[in-house]
């Protein structure tokens, strides 16, 4: 029975229309393994921070350069974040931004890919 009950489980969806992987949705990034694993800008962002990972070398300290990369793109997205329920053992921090319309979500897309592309 309250298997069936999951979804009212769920912290919280979207803000604009309370659902998951939505139009709005902009990027799911995993804090704890530092990786997007959802929404359109998700493909850019691994990307971009596979190039910091490797110009920086095997001494890299990652932790300063993924604060920034995730400020960056919640600047141009609303931000909810969420312990996502992974295995009975793990609660992996998860950062969903959505913005307010799939107009904005291409442009906020247009506008970090231009940003990265003029830092890599
Ligand atoms: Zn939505």
């Amino acid at each position: 029975m309250w298997e069936e009950d999951n979804d009212d489980e769920d912290p919280c969806g979207c803000p604009f229309c309370g659902n998951f992987g939505c139009e709005h949705l902009l990027i799911s990034i995993d804090e704890t393994f530092r990786s997007a694993d959802g929404g359109p800008l998700a493909e850019a962002f691994n990307t971009h921070w596979g190039n910091l990972t490797e110009a920086g070398g095997d001494d890299f300290d990652e932790h300063e350069p993924w604060l920034d990369l995730v400020s960056q793109c919640e600047d141009y997205g609303c931000r909810d974040s969420y312990y996502r329920d992974s295995g009975p053992m793990t609660a992996t921090n998860t950062i969903d931004l959505y913005c307010a319309s799939k107009e904005e979500v291409s442009r906020s897309i247009k506008k970090l890919n231009n940003l990265w592309i003029e830092m890599s």
